[in-house]
């Protein structure tokens, strides 16, 4: 039986509502509100729930809720801190709505309640078996979680409710979907819908597993692959590593024994290895025994070459490669005599003193090729540290051997020719003294049981044949130089440095770049000039370099002009190697005050040296500038007071010293300048200045003095003569002293200078000033 009753009604959206459920939401809609407060103001509390069509329409209207709805009675209502409404209904009845009464502020509705259609029959007990069945079996699968479904099946409710109750917590793809549940009357209906959810979420959810295990599987293997890939590599890596670790290690012991060194030495070497092997390779004493191992069979330990001790094959090799140089070339076939005689190595060790580029490393090489001996060459310039020759301790990483151990590794023989080049420019430090350490590595009587810090054994040097070269003899340790056989070189003539460049340094050069001596002509007149205007050097290196150059450019025009000769002339030089750089020569200078010429003997052989002087208002001070040393401070010194002390003789006012400051200067002030040679120049310089007579710029003097104006005698005259003719200069005044030097001075220089003995600074001024 239906009977139309009328209630206010509100509309619910994203939840459907089935009766014999407790239905909770959460009311804010001021039309539902509204709807609520009537409903518990006049009607007991009872409204009708109605299904939105659509959950996102806010404000819906008439058309746009269901047809079917549920009676329903509030049973709690809490105010939420937003303002909404919780609220719990009581859900009872279905209903169908028969006709809206009022639509404005809110629904009121007349309806129907509907009945369900209990069948009773088979089908139905059939039904209820076989949801009941799944429910108990996919609960978890089908039901939503919370629900009490089996507990209310267990307490045997009656099979409407327990139906109400399925349909309200099946999972539902589409929530909307559950509102079907509403219309329906017939229970057994129901009941197959409930059947079809069920079997319709089950395959969805089939789905989804398969589908989320397909995924899985599919990144599990990836993953699997990755970790396998990852540790096959890892194996390969330790197994390919340890098989190549071992390879090394047995490699190593087979040069260990194939390098034949001494038989403890040996021993120490094989428990090395025996090191090496138990230590991981990642570590870092690993490599440092590795290192050391691979430094110690490198050296040579018994291979020697042979000698041919035979002296006319050094005396050819020496004049072959070598122009001039008869003296040097004599002292060193003699001093080879002795070591070819009594088949030992000498005493004393050979030393070739010389400016830079005068062939000193050249006939050391030349002697090796003589003797048929392995050249090797280490540079001691430079070396402060004990260290450097004796090696660092082996305790940390980067320790190295020293250099002499370094030499003989290259030298791959026990007897090279060994140059040690440099000696001069050894320095001692805190670190300790090089010097003495070389002392030990040059003393035939030592040598034999040199000590190499790294090496950490005695090493044989005996065999070797030391040579050492220095510029400048007076730096060699005294104690060194006590051992060794002087040879000194000294620059050389213009004429030499032609000869020198037309008979060796051309042919080496063309030769190198691989050009016939047909295919480039250099005229006489261009090496001349090269060697006046292009450089300012006691040997040929420069001379050498510039050579080269020439050959490059024209084997450039060569190839790109495809000519068939260069020939190089005076006329066109500045086109290959450019604009001279010395173009003028001292004695083309004016003459003038204040500015004297003097001669300096150096390590690069002998140069000129030009003083100046002038002075200006001051309190009678001396002031000096370009670096002097103190030798030359206190020889400028002696020069102003001398020319002081005698200024009345010389007709120089004395005022002039009291009122004026005297000012000393010796240009290139970058280079320090010290010896004792000075006191002439800087004498005759103040001399001109206070006097304002000019000084003749073609001459050049050398030479210490006293305060009472005697000049004393100088070294290197025989360099500082070739430095003064190089520069143009005509005459020299030189220590009277030094007159035996004379012989020294090539010829070629006697004939150009004239050279002028002097006595005392008088003589000097009678000669300078004009
Ligand atoms: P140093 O060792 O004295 O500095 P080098 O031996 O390096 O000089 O000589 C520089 C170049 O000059 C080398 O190519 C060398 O062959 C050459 N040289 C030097 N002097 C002569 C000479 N008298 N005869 C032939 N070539 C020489």
């Amino acid at each position: 039986m239906q009977t139309i009753k009328s209630l206010p009604a509100i509309a619910v959206r994203g939840v459907i509502p089935i009766p014999n459920n407790d239905f909770r939401i959460e009311v804010g809609r001021k039309k539902s509100l509204d709807a609520i407060e009537v409903s518990e103001k006049d009607f007991g509390q009872y409204l009708v729930i109605l299904v939105q069509k659509d959950p996102l329409l806010e404000d819906p209207t008439v058309e746009d809720v269901e047809t079917h709805g549920v009676l329903a009675k509030i049973s709690m209502k809490i105010k939420l801190p937003n303002g909404n409404f919780k609220i719990k209904f009581n859900i009872l009845e279905r209903i169908v709505v028969k006709d809206f009464l009022f639509t404005n502020d809110y629904f009121v509705v007349d309806y129907d309640e509907l009945e369900t259609v209990v069948e009773g029959n088979d089908e139905e007990v059939a039904l209820v078996k076989m949801v009941v069945q799944e429910i108990a079996e996919n609960e978890a699968t089908v039901l939503q979680p919370n629900n009490n479904v089996i507990e209310k099946i267990q307490q045997g409710l009656s099979t409407t409710k327990v139906v109400d109750l399925i349909s309200y917590f099946l999972r539902m793809t589409n929530e909307q979907e559950r509102y079907k549940y509403i219309p329906e009357v017939s229970l057994n209906n129901r009941l197959k819908m409930i059947l079809q959810d069920i079997n319709r979420e089950k395959v969805m959810n089939d789905l989804e597993r398969k589908i989320n295990e397909e995924v899985k599987k599919s990144i599990d293997e990836n993953q699997k692959e990755y970790y396998l890939r990852e540790k096959m590599r890892a194996i390969q890596n330790e197994l390919g590593d340890k098989v190549k670790r071992e390879e090394e290690i047995e490699e190593l012991r087979e040069l260990i024994i194939a390098a034949k060194m001494p038989a403890h030495i040996e021993e120490k070497a094989l428990q090395e290895l025996a090191r090496l092997r138990s230590t991981p390779s990642a570590m870092a004493e690993s490599s440092i025994i590795k290192t050391y191992l691979d430094f110690i069979v490198a050296l040579p330990w018994y291979e020697t070459s042979e000698d041919l001790d035979d002296l006319s094959l050094v005396q050819k090799s020496l004049d072959k490669n070598h122009y001039a140089l008869e003296k040097v070339k004599d002292r060193i076939v003699e001093y080879l005599a002795v070591k070819i005689m009594t088949k030992k190595n000498p005493q004393t060790i050979l030393c070739l003193v010389g400016p830079p580029g005068v062939g000193k490393t050249s006939l050391a090489i030349s002697i090796a090729d003589a003797l048929n001996r392995k050249f090797v060459k280490q540079s001691l310039g430079g070396v402060r540290d004990e260290s450097e020759i004796r090696g660092h301790r082996r305790t940390y990483i980067g320790a190295l051997p020293g250099r002499i151990l370094n030499g003989m590794k290259s030298a791959q023989t026990m007897n090279p020719v060994f140059l040690l080049d440099e000696i001069d420019k050894m320095a001692s430090d805190y670190k300790g003294d090089p010097a003495s350490a070389m002392l030990e590595v040059l003393d035939p009587e030592q040598n034999a049981k040199f000590s190499d810090h790294y090496l950490e054994e005695e090493y044989d040097l005996s065999q070797v044949l030391f040579i050492t070269t220095a510029n400048y003899l007076e730096n060699i340790p005294a104690p060194l130089r006590d051992r060794m056989e002087i040879v000194e070189l000294s620059s050389y003539t213009e004429h030499e440095k032609f000869e020198i460049a037309k008979r060796h340094l051309l042919a080496k050069q063309l030769e190198a770049h691989g050009l016939r001596a047909d295919q480039f002509i250099l005229d006489d007149n261009v090496i001349y000039n090269i060697i006046q205007h292009y450089t300012r050097e006691a040997g040929v290196r420069e001379l050498n370099r510039y050579i080269g150059a020439l050959i490059r450019k024209a084997i450039k025009e060569i190839l790109i002009t495809k000519v068939d000769v260069v020939h190089v002339t005076l006329d066109n030089v500045t086109n290959y190697i450019g604009k001279p750089k010395f173009s003028h020569n001292i004695a083309d200078k004016k003459d003038i005050v204040g500015v004297v010429t003097g001669l300096a003997y150096t390590q690069y052989g002998g140069d000129t040296l030009p003083v100046e002087v002038t002075y200006y208002k001051g309190k009678g001070q001396l002031v000096l500038t370009g670096k002097l040393g103190d030798v030359m401070k206190e020889s400028a010194q002696t020069a102003l007071s001398y020319v002081k002390a005698n200024a009345e003789r010389f007709n120089i006012d004395p005022n002039l010293f009291k009122e004026n400051d005297v000012h000393v200067h010796v240009p290139e002030g970058a280079i320090p300048k010290d010896g004792p040679s000075a006191g002439v120049t800087m004498a005759t310089a103040i001399f001109s200045a206070m006097s304002n007579k000019a000084v003749r710029s073609d001459v050049g003097m050398t030479g210490e003095i006293t305060l009472r104006g005697l000049v004393l005698p100088i070294g290197g005259l025989k360099e500082k003569s070739i430095a003064a003719h190089r520069s143009g200069i005509k005459k020299i005044l030189i220590p009277r002293e030094n007159e035996r030097d004379i012989d020294d001075i090539p010829q070629e220089v006697k004939d150009n200078l004239e050279i002028v003995v002097v006595s005392n600074i008088e003589e000097v001024f009678a000669n300078a000033i004009k």
